[in-house]
């Protein structure tokens, strides 16, 4: 035999988990560092691949098990199937990646008639040593031979109702004799043999079983639940190890500790423990564990030697462990010990602690936190100790959790968020139209539309919980109610969404607030003086742009100007200029909004002074500020009835001779007001019908609008140069930059440039000042991409609109996939991911390269950065590094994790490679 299939604890390397799994590798470690680890061995994920592909055990594998055990005799001096001093084993499965719970362990193996005598005699404790043999006969029969845990359960329950007898623990040494006979009667009945008395045949049948549930449902269902793939860990070892006990006497414990407190990251013994227990009744709940500190009280010397465990952990592994520990015979052993899970604000200060005690270094900080655990500092969370069922599940769109009465219509949202009420406004999608609505509400959950839809990309900027796309929610605004199944959810009601997961739930679950701490901030910072690319801010107000820049966000990368347009002061500016007959209709209209927007912009540069800001001209489909068809249809009904009404008044006072004009609104002066409001919305119908298009996202829109109407691009131009003089007249320091959106050729660009260098010329002229400011173009469909070199004669910068972007390459609409058919492409692994949330590097990414590559050809120090929603993706953001963007920028809550990520990415460069 060439392969060497097994390692004693002492022999393996701790370091190599694909080969001996996490918890072999860890074993291994622990052994040989000096900690006290029951003695044992590894047998490797190959032997198991092997048993797998040959269906069979690798040649001399027994062998060489045996060679070990006698080892293990050796160390321990006991005997494997001797009478006087048995050893028992446990056999656990262990893969590099941790897979709880996923495949099976069995404990106690090496009981037979024999060896049971002899644990009897040795511990004179009977009943414990039936508890072991029972517990044993049980978990063999049902993972080595394939017997029901039903089959022993009936027996185990029969016996106890016999006795009357509630909890296990009232079962004596005779009770539990009796279920150990019947349960040998079981595996006789069930396999048509004794159970195996020979526990070598033992020993190999549990390998066996360990190797066979690499391979089982449970365990193929989770590794592709998680995306754990061949490359991360590829077959299970199998673990035997020596079986301590901590249910001997008082004198023994079985207890579980974390070197820091996983809740808070305090540096202190934490954890709990129980005397005269075995690790599963703590686990089981059947009795309180103590916590650690009362050890010291209770068994001084043995909590002096625990703290030692602990602090000999942390130094080795310089990690926070959670470690598993039982004291036999006033002997301490460890018996695993793994990275503790810990939540954000725990693992954030534990970082920064370490890096100041010493611990470890900066480079460690960083990397030992996944980016994206941030999220959880900078949103509402749902309490992790709810135990409320959700009712429905739709995207988790924009995360954090809110709770809030339930209104079907932005203008309710308005009145009760006005008076002081939480609301959720629930929707089968929303337009900007419902702006009003999204600002006055805590969350936003719509039952279509996916990802990157409206309500979620508007959501996101505004840092408001979003779950879009819960299609089983049968939304009806007329009658104000949604309806899931037979449930009726109606005005009012109380309900709590998490856009973190999309569940949506009844009545109000319970939050946790988020903090942005300092041990935060000095992680970022560190973060920072890594990273390569800068991290910019997709935010449409001053407000929020203020709160990106409090997170570090180094600058605004994409402004939607069409968000400003929506608020409730200027959307009537925007209809007059849409319904606008000719152009000077048109222009009327822009003059009032004019003023608007240029201190919308002056106020944004403010605040992200001195960073650039990038403000992108008019990008969506002019009918997306117009109500829909059905809602104008209904509305005019209803304004032709009140009118009737009206009449009819009127009638009915002519005959009775008065002359009295009834009160307003109901006499006759209030029917101009209707006839007006009437024609206006007829206007608005006809105007809509006359903007229809079957596909408006791939339709009239971005420049698109630009070479159609000038007068609009013009009146935005205007408005952000005028509001860069002004900041210049004040001294502020600030970079504008002029973005066009759905660019397919320079000569859109050329032509927008020349409305920039001539209304340049007159804002220099009229504030008497030079201004400085960048042009450049969003790159969001694929002729850009192919077009770059020439874009890059004009475009002073490029900015990937990945979310177009993706909908271009892909032909998938971004509306419509994530809930149509694109979960069924992610669960059947048609495609890994989903291409809306994390940049599909291998056609998407290509692309970018190869626009990178041309635009600097051309102009070598143009700036190019990512503004789709993928911008605050890590994995994303490392793609981005790779293909060496100036920036990325993202919604103002993803900047800490784009941020952190940003640093990833420069920290892992060389590691990272990708096969186009
Ligand atoms: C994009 O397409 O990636 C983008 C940022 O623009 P929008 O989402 O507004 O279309
Ligand atoms: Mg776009």
């Amino acid at each position: 035999m060439t392969e060497k299939y097994i390692y004693s604890f002492q022999k393996g390397d701790g370091k190599n988990k694909m080969l001996l799994g996490g918890k072999g590798a860890n074993l291994c470690e622990m052994t040989q560092i000096g900690l006290n680890v029951p003695p044992g061995f590894v047998i490797t994920t190959t032997a198991c691949l092997d048993y797998i592909n040959n269906q069979r055990l690798p040649d001399g594998l027994m062998d060489e098990v045996k060679a070990h055990i006698t080892e293990v005799e050796t160390q321990t001096e006991k005997q494997f199937g001797g009478r006087d001093n048995p050893l028992l084993v446990s056999v656990r499965s262990g893969s590099a990646i941790s897979m709880p719970g996923m495949m099976d362990t069995i404990l106690n193996l090496g009981l037979n008639k024999q060896t049971l005598a002899g644990l009897i005699d040795q511990t004179g404790d009977p009943r414990f040593a039936y508890d072991a043999y029972r517990r044993f006969i049980q978990l063999f029969g049902k993972v080595a031979l394939g017997i029901d845990d039903e089959k022993f359960d009936q027996h185990f329950d029969a016996i106890k109702k016999q006795a009357g007898i509630k909890a296990d623990v009232g079962l004596d040494s005779e009770h539990l004799r009796q279920i150990s006979e019947l349960f040998l009667q079981v595996v006789h009945e069930e396999t048509g043999k004794p159970f195996p008395e020979d526990v070598y045949e033992q020993l190999e049948l549990s390998i066996k079983a360990v190797f066979n549930s690499w391979m089982g449902k449970r365990a193929v269902d989770y590794r592709r639940e998680f995306h754990i793939t061949p490359k991360m860990a590829n077959g299970t070892a199998v673990n035997v190890v020596t079986m301590v006990f901590g249910n001997m006497g008082n004198d023994c414990a079985t207890g579980v500790g974390f070197t820091r407190n996983p809740g808070t990251g305090t540096n202190e013994m934490y954890g709990e423990y129980l005397v005269n227990a075995q690790g599963e009744d703590v686990v089981a709940g059947i009795r309180t564990p103590k916590p650690v500190h009362e050890l010291a009280n209770e068994m001084p010397d043995l909590y002096r030697q625990l703290v030692e465990l602990r602090n000999k952990l942390e130094t080795h592994y310089k990690e926070v462990q959670d470690y598993e520990y039982t004291i036999e015979r006033g002997i301490l052993y460890c018996l695993q010990t793994r990275n503790g899970k810990m939540n954000a604000a725990a693992m954030v200060r534990t970082s920064v602690e370490m890096v100041a005690e010493g611990l470890i270094d900066k480079k460690r900080a960083l990397l030992r936190i996944n980016p994206e655990l941030l999220e959880q500092l900078l949103h509402p969370q749902l309490d992790p100790n709810s135990t409320a069922e959700a009712v429905a599940q739709g995207l988790p769109a924009s995360p954090g959790a809110a709770c809030g009465k339930c209104v079907f219509e932005a203008d309710t949202a308005e009145q009760l968020g006005r008076a002081g009420e939480a609301v959720i406004l629930l929707r089968e999608e929303t337009k900007p139209e419902d702006i009003h609505g999204f600002f006055a509400a805590q969350g936003i959950l719509t039952s279509r539309g996916g990802k990157t839809s409206h309500a979620a990309v508007v959501a996101r900027g505004m840092g408001k919980a979003c779950v879009a796309g819960a299609e089983d929610i049968k939304i009806d605004v007329r009658s104000r109610q949604a309806v899931i199944g037979e449930l009726h959810i109606r005005e009012g009601d109380m309900i709590t969404i998490d856009g973190s997961t999309g569940l949506i739930f009844l009545g109000r679950i319970p939050t946790i607030e988020p903090s942005f701490s300092e041990e935060l901030k000095t992680l970022l910072s560190w973060a920072d003086e890594v990273a390569e690319l800068e991290v910019h801010a997709n935010v449409d107000t001053p407000e929020r742009a203020r709160l990106a820049a409090s997170y570090g966000a180094t600058g605004v990368g994409l402004c939607r100007t069409e968000r400003m347009f929506n608020a409730s002061d200027r959307l009537p500016l925007v209809i007059d200029m849409i319904l606008a007959g000719n152009k000077e209709a048109r222009q009327e209209a822009l003059a009032k909004l004019f003023p608007i927007q240029r201190d919308d912009f002056q106020e944004l540069f403010e605040a992200m002074s001195p960073y650039p800001v990038t403000v992108r001209l008019l990008d969506p489909p002019m009918h997306e500020f117009l109500p829909g068809e059905h809602q104008l249809e209904d509305e005019i009904r209803a304004l032709n009835q009140y009118k009737i009404m009206i009449q009819g008044q009127q009638v009915t006072l002519d005959t009775l001779g008065s002359h009295a004009l009834l009160p307003s609104p109901f006499n006759h002066l209030n029917e101009e007001v209707i006839n007006k409001a009437i024609a206006k919305k007829e206007l608005m119908l006809s105007k809509v019908k006359e903007l229809y298009e079957v596909n408006p996202m791939l339709g009239h829109r971005g420049v698109r609008l630009g070479m159609s109407y000038p007068e609009i691009y013009q009146m935005q131009i205007r408005s952000i140069l005028e509001a860069a003089a002004l900041c210049i007249k004040q001294r502020k320091p600030i970079l504008p930059e002029i973005m066009v959106p759905q660019v397919i050729t320079v000569q859109e660009l050329i032509k927008v440039k020349s409305y920039v260098d001539q209304i340049q010329k007159e804002v220099e002229k009229q504030y008497g000042i030079d201004l400085e400011f960048k042009f450049g173009t969003m790159v969001e469909t694929v002729r850009a991409c192919t077009r770059a070199a020439k874009l890059a004669d004009v475009a002073e910068f490029f900015s990937f609109g990945t979310n177009d972007l993706t909908q271009a390459t892909f032909s998938f609409s971004r509306e419509d996939a994530e809930n149509k058919f694109l979960p069924l492409y992610n669960e059947s692994g048609l495609l890994a991911d989903n291409p809306f949330e994390v940049l599909d590097a291998k056609g998407v990414g290509q692309l970018m390269k190869m626009t990178v590559e041309l635009g600097r050809q051309t102009r070598p120090d143009i700036k190019v950065g990512i503004c789709g929603e993928q911008g605050g993706h890590p994995e994303s953001i490392r793609f981005c590094h790779h293909i060496k963007l100036d920036y990325v920028s993202c919604s103002a809550p993803r900047i800490p994790i784009a941020r952190l990520a940003a640093a990833h990415a420069k920290l892992l460069e060389n590691e990272y490679s990708i096969d186009f």
